[in-house]
């Protein structure tokens, strides 16, 4: 996980934060969704960079929504194509999913996607390293929206000091979603 989180930090090069914002890495899954619309004009208003990953069916479904957010500047990546569980797949029909979404946002926005984050975060152990083996980034989290006590959750251990990766998904509260990046500018 740490070699993950150093590796991601390498990414965040180029990428630029006001100056007083803690630089974590804000994670979008599971849209596009109409309320994207919403997260993506706070994030205009707030002046933050996000990773998006896309569920290639739901990029097929709001192609605008998809154009908006790569035209803003944030990152597009892959969440598979239909949020199928992957870990039980047989590797060839996992390389299916991981291609065909690859090919969405390629064909969508232009970009050569690299990084992948595998839906409930499961994965197993041959599908990482066919991964890793095609230079794909998986990413997973250190912190989730809890929406119980609508606030940040740490369900990962302290790594140190790499970047906090936050996961938040398309679908969620926009009132928690909105007080939440408001902490970090
Ligand atoms: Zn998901």
């Amino acid at each position: 996980m740490r070699f993950l989180l150093e590796k991601l930090t390498n990414y965040r090069i180029g990428w630029h934060y006001p100056e007083k914002c803690p630089i974590p890495f804000l994670t979008f899954d599971d849209g596009p969704l109409p309320n994207t619309w919403s997260i993506l004009e706070i994030l205009d208003q707030l002046g933050l960079k996000a990773i998006f990953f896309m569920v290639a069916q739901n990029m097929l479904q709001y192609p605008e929504i998809v154009k908006a957010a790569a035209s803003a500047g944030h990152c597009l990546a892959s969440h598979g194509y239909n949020h199928i569980i992957m870990k039980n797949l047989p590797l060839k029909e996992f390389q299916r999913q991981v291609f065909a979404s690859f090919a969405v946002i390629r064909h969508m926005v232009g970009n050569q996607p690299c990084l992948f984050r595998p839906p409930k975060g499961q994965i197993n152990p041959i599908q990482a390293t066919w991964l890793i083996s095609q230079n794909i980034r998986i990413v997973f989290w250190s912190h989730q929206l809890d929406a119980s006590s609508h606030s940040l959750i740490e369900p990962v251990p302290s790594v140190g000091s790499a970047s906090p990766i936050i996961l938040l998904h398309d679908y969620e509260d926009i009132n928690d979603i909105r007080s939440i990046l408001e902490t970090f500018c």
